[in-house]
């Protein structure tokens, strides 16, 4: 049991599979209340399950990252089962990549709702609360592809991983004030369903073949969240990068 995490109520969007799922999982190990949020229903009812039967606790709250008033309806659902929020971790996302003369304007479309504004729905869900306790953690997942651009097919993902990294650093900066602690996180190729978002076949295969190469498990992504939560109060980490040791991008 982590001192630091233990009965911490932490809200995961995108619980429902990959990185989140092993975040929550690994979060309610070390006693934390965990609120799984997706679209998902029956995949967040199992993983709540799966915590529960581990001695976790946990509750399920489908919502799409899209719409603002599911994000507030969180917020509001898990004040009133808990009484306070410590822990955002802004998870939910879609890669779908493909070259910008392929036209895919609807997925660049979801891309910028689910990856950005999901982002900021976000905040603004947990903020207000935050503040008034003040104290509070919000964790924004960017990614490599935030810190550089895959030529030919990341253009639109890396736009919306990019303002990921801009939205941390000024939120970082807001919040310093009201003891808020706010973490980007910039993983490499890591195994989930994110490789499968592309529906473009060239760049869908190309993505497929890079992730069988490098990807490493979900759960190191999950221990490097329990790294930034498990600080000392007045301890901030702000950015973690984290990449398969033999990936270069
Ligand atoms: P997955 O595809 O496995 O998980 C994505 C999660 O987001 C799912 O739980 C999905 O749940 C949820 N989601 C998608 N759209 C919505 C929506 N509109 N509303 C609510 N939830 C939504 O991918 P990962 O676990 O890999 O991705 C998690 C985060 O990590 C993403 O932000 C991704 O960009 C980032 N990342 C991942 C890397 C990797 O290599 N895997 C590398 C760098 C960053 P549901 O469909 O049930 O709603």
């Amino acid at each position: 049991m982590k001192e630091n995490i233990k009965d911490k109520v932490v809200i995961i969007t995108g619980a429902s599979s990959g990185l989140g799922e092993a975040t929550a999982l690994y979060l309610a190990q070390y006693g934390a209340i965990v609120v799984a949020v997706a679209r998902r229903k029956d995949r967040l009812e199992s993983l709540v399950k799966r915590i529960g039967s581990q001695g976790g606790k946990a509750l399920a709250i489908v919502c799409d990252v899209t719409k603002r008033e599911d994000l507030e309806r969180v917020a509001r659902e898990t004040l009133k089962a808990y009484g306070r929020i410590d822990v955002l971790v802004n998870n939910a996302g879609l890669m779908a990549q493909a070259p910008l003369e392929k036209l895919k304007v609807d997925e660049w479309d979801k891309m910028i709702d689910i990856n950005i504004k999901g982002v900021l729905y976000g905040i603004a869900a947990v903020l207000p609360t935050m503040q008034k306790q003040h104290s509070g953690h919000i964790i924004n997942l960017s990614s490599v592809a935030g810190l550089k651009v895959a030529a030919g097919r990341g253009t639109v993902y890396s736009g919306t991983k990019f303002a990921v990294k801009a939205i941390s650093e000024g939120l970082r900066m807001e919040t310093a004030k009201d003891n808020i602690r706010v973490t980007t996180l910039y993983p490499g190729a890591v195994e989930s369903e994110l490789k499968y978002g592309s529906s473009d076949p060239e760049a869908s295969a190309g993505i497929q073949a890079f992730y069988k190469e490098y990807e490493i498990p979900a759960d190191s992504v999950a221990r490097a969240i329990v790294y930034a939560i498990e600080q000392p109060e007045d301890v901030a980490i702000n950015e973690i990068t984290l990449r398969p040791t033999k990936q270069e991008f």
